[in-house]
Order: C-alpha cells, then structure tokens, then sequence
C-alpha cells in the first residue's frame, strides 16, 4: 500500500487531519494511494500559509516571478515522463493523452504566463480631467479558493494556479479527491523551481469536509471553481454571503453543426475525436451532433463505423484510444441516462453496454452513438461526461442554430461548412465561449477558455484570465499643486 501525504502546505508535504482517502486507478479499481484527507483546520492552515507568503510574492517584481515560472516550466519538462504515467494511472486516461495533451499542455501553460506574467496591461495615464494625471495599477487580490474537478486534474490545477501566481496572488487549491496526485506533483515541481513556501498549497479532501471550509475561508479573497453547474451554484452562494470575488467554469453541451456543404469524412472524424477525448469526460466534447438532412445518414454509418474502429485497452498501453471513466458509479450515471433514451425511443446505433474487454473493476464503457432522440429528452439536455454522441437532423440553417443554442449550457460549439458566410453567421449566432470552425477540441494557451449561461462567467488561459485575478485600482494625482482648486467652489466658495 501507498501511503503518502496528501497535503502541500507551506512548500512541504503533510498528512491532513481528516478522514481516510482511498485513491484508486479507474481502469482496475486498484488503490494506488492512501492518506488523511484535509478538513477545515487544514484549511485553515493552508490560508494561513498562503496568506503569509502573499506579501513578500506580491511585492517582487513581474521579472522575478517571471524567472521563477519558466524555472517552473523547465522542472516540468525533465519531469513529464513521471507526471504522464501518474496522471494517465489515477485519472484513468491513455498514457498518449497523457503525455500529449495533458502534461504538454500543462508545460506550454506554464511557459506562457511565465512570459505574461511581465505583460499585465492597463490603459494609458492621461490627464482625462486636464488637473490630474490618471493611472491604472493592476494588483492582485490576496489569497485565491480554488477548486478542481477530476476530468483534467493536471490541467485544471495549472489553468487555476498559473495566472493567480504569474499576478501576484496565493493559491490554496482543492483538487477532486478521486485525483490529487498530479496536482501534488505540479505543487512539489514549483517549489523545486524556487517558489516561495505558501505560494502554491493543495489540500486534499472532499468537497465538504475541505472545499466548502476554504470557499468560507474570511482570508480568501476569490474563489475559483471548476465543476459542475450544480456545485457551482452552492459555491457561488457560499461567497456571495462575504462579497467575494467568484469565477466559475462549469459543465458544458456542445452542439456540433454539420451544414450539408461540410467536408463529410472530416465533420464525421471531428466528432469521434471531438466526442471520445478523454472518454467524453470533457466540458466542451462534441455531444449533440446537429447534422443537415442530405448529409445525415453517411454522416451517421461513417460515425459508426469510426467508432468501431476505437480501441479500449489498459491505460499503459500506447495502442490504446480510449481508457475508462472515472468510475464505476459514474460509469451507472452515463448508462443509466443511455438506458432512458432508449427507452424513450431513441435508437442506439453502437455501444450503449459495458464492454466485452475490460479489468474486473474497471469502469469502461463503450463509445456510443444514438439517433432519433428527441431534442427535449435528457440525453440531449443534460450533461453525460461519458463516450456518447447524439446525432439529430435538420433543415434550415435558421434551425441549426436555434436547436444548437436550445441548452441551458454555452461553452464550447462547432460548426463545419465550406461556406465562408454560413460558419461566420454560426460564430456569430452561436451563443458559447468558443466556436469552432471545421475542427472541435483543440486549445492553445494563448486563448481563453469559459462559458455562457450555465457554463459560468470568467475565463481560464490567456492574458484575459488576468481580469479574474487582479483588481483594477484607479489612481488619480493632481497636478496644479494648487491649494484652491475649481471643483471646491460647487461645495464652498470661502477665500
Ligand atoms: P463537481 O461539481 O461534483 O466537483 C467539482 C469540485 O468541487 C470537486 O473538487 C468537489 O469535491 C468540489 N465540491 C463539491 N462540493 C463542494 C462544496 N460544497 N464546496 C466546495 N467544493 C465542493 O464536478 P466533478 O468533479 O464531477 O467534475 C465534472 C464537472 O466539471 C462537469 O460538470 C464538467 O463539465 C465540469 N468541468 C468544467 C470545465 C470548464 O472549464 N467549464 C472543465 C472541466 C470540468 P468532491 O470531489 O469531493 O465532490
């Protein structure tokens, strides 16, 4: 048994002070760690420790934690071999994910608000009243909440903690208990960087027992949460009682529209792809495919006959393309609402069962395509997080849009056309953080990633995820170094 300490406080590993955590491998059941879970009073500790370390970090120049992060890069790259393997064994994804999307992700990530970390900008200083000069100063906000789910656990932890620090502020981030170990290694490789103590803290625990302490938490200025839309709303409600700051990404449905002058191989393959990255575990997978009536049933056997060609196996395995969810309780969740589609009438074109190949307790499922649902059902309304794609027919490109845009959700979309006028009208109508054009998925650091409607508010990546973390603070210096100045004369007009 792997008993470890599954705290980061203060630049060091410690044991939480709650209950017992078992963390296992979703592709076997296995348990791969065991510690003490965080609860309040490591929270409490965790602030402590952030908020101790917040002034000597806010006060260094941007060139000097600048410095510090493309160290923190470099520490990452000599150790990606070993952040790939322990990411892909406890989130339970393809060792090629992994290493490719994951972990070079997460490095590219660093990299780059290494370098935006010296480019925070503000609008010029001006003399707007003729009497003063006016300026902008950009500061951080203190000690940063952050909360992680477990779908990208590496990821997650490097798009919340990268631009708090890379602005000046401190982390206490909880990452999903089912997954802290890559995060623990992203902490453990700052500080190996030279990272001050307490600027990066994890702590490890449930939602309630360590989350819901550190959103409470009268130190932490902000919270940062990535979830669901449902614990989003409680997290939300925690922080607005104490006026925080709050940004929220939350779930996501992304349509995918298939206009019938679309490239029908490359529409067909994006939406494999766009649909079983990560097992479908991913806010913005392609779910609901909205494809014109000319092109729907090639476009329908191609998807099937791709998927068929999608290889499950162990996660260790470079051959393998698609790995299990994240358990098996989840793996209920998504077959129970494929289970109610069927039942309903939809029709399911392939997979919809556990598969013939799988480790005792591992929690594969198959990829799975269904038809014929209808676009009020669950299956079409509601987030799956799991490997299922929903393919329906439409007219009009009127209707595309209205059926695309007809979720409470709006993070991620796609649209695939060869008309110039028709995908510039869909990015504009599409009502989503991010739209698509001919592809599905891909992500560079320098964009930024957050939702519409119940998708949440704020954005992650790039230099706009600065406006989360930093507070503008308005300056405003008279410049006459007169004593009788013209505005006093509306209050008082005395010699
Ligand atoms: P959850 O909302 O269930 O949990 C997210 C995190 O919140 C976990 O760390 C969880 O801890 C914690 N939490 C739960 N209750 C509380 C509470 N009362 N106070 C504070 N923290 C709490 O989401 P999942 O982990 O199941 O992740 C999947 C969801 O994340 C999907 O909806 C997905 O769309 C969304 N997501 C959104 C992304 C985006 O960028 N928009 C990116 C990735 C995922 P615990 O593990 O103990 O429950």
């Amino acid at each position: 048994m792997n008993q470890q300490d599954l705290q980061f406080i203060g630049g060091a590993r410690r044991s939480g002070s709650g209950a017992p955590l078992s963390i296992t491998a979703p592709a076997t059941g296995a348990v791969i760690a065991t510690g003490a879970g965080a609860n309040a009073a490591d929270a409490a500790a965790a602030v402590a420790a952030a908020r101790d370390a917040f002034g000597d970090w806010a006060g260094r120049t941007p060139g000097a934690r600048s410095d510090l992060m493309h160290e923190w890069a470099r520490v990452l790259r000599e150790r990606s071999g070993e952040l790939a393997a322990v990411e892909s064994v406890n989130a339970g994804k393809p060792i090629r994910l992994a290493g490719e999307f994951d972990v070079a992700g997460t490095i590219d990530n660093t990299a780059f608000f290494a370098g935006a970390a010296r480019q925070l900008e503000g609008k010029a200083a001006a003399e707007y009243s003729g009497d003063h000069t006016s300026s902008i100063r950009r500061e951080p906000l203190g000690v940063i909440g952050s909360i992680a789910p477990w779908n990208y656990p590496l990821q997650m932890a490097a798009w919340k903690i990268l631009p708090a620090v890379a602005a000046g502020n401190t982390v206490v981030l909880k990452p999903s208990e089912l997954t802290p170990l890559s995060t623990l290694l992203f902490a453990e490789a700052g500080t190996a960087a030279g990272l001050p103590p307490g600027v990066i803290n994890v702590l490890t625990g449930t939602g309630v027992a360590a989350g819901q302490p550190l959103v409470e938490h009268p130190a932490v200025a902000m919270v940062s949460f990535t979830g669901s839309t449902a614990v989003g709303k409680r997290v939300a409600a925690a922080a607005a009682g104490a006026v925080k700051r709050v940004h929220l990404e939350l779930g996501g449905k992304a349509p995918f529209v298939v206009f019938d002058d679309a490239d029908p191989e490359a529409a067909a393959r994006g939406a494999v792809a766009g649909a079983l990255i990560n097992a479908g575990q991913d806010c913005t997978a392609a779910t609901r495919a909205y494809v014109q009536r000319p092109l729907f049933e090639e476009f329908v056997g191609r998807v099937a006959e791709l998927m068929d060609r999608v290889t499950l196996g162990p996660v260790e395995d470079p051959g393998t393309d698609m790995g299990p969810l994240i358990s098996r309780a989840h793996r209920e969740k998504v077959h129970g609402m494929v289970e109610r589609a069927r039942e309903s009438g939809a029709k399911v074109v392939r997979g919809g069962r556990i598969p013939a190949w799988t480790p005792a307790a591992g929690a594969y499922y198959e990829p799975t395509l269904i038809t014929g649902a209808a676009q009020d059902s669950e299956i079409v309304q509601r987030e799956i997080f799991g490997p299922v794609l929903v393919v329906l027919p439409f007219d009009t490109d009127d209707e595309a849009i209205a059926l695309a845009n007809d979720t409470d959700y709006g993070l991620a979309a796609s649209a695939w056309s060869r008309d110039v006028f028709r995908t510039q009208r869909a990015s504009r109508d599409i009502r989503a953080g991010c739209v698509w054009i001919n592809d599905h998925i891909p992500i560079v650091s320098e964009m930024p990633h957050g939702g519409y409607k119940s998708s949440g508010f704020g954005k992650d990546m790039s230099a706009y995820a600065f406006e989360e973390y930093t507070n503008i603070k308005h300056v405003m210096s008279d410049i006459t170094g007169a004593a009788r100045k013209p505005w006093h004369d509306v209050i008082f007009q005395a010699e």
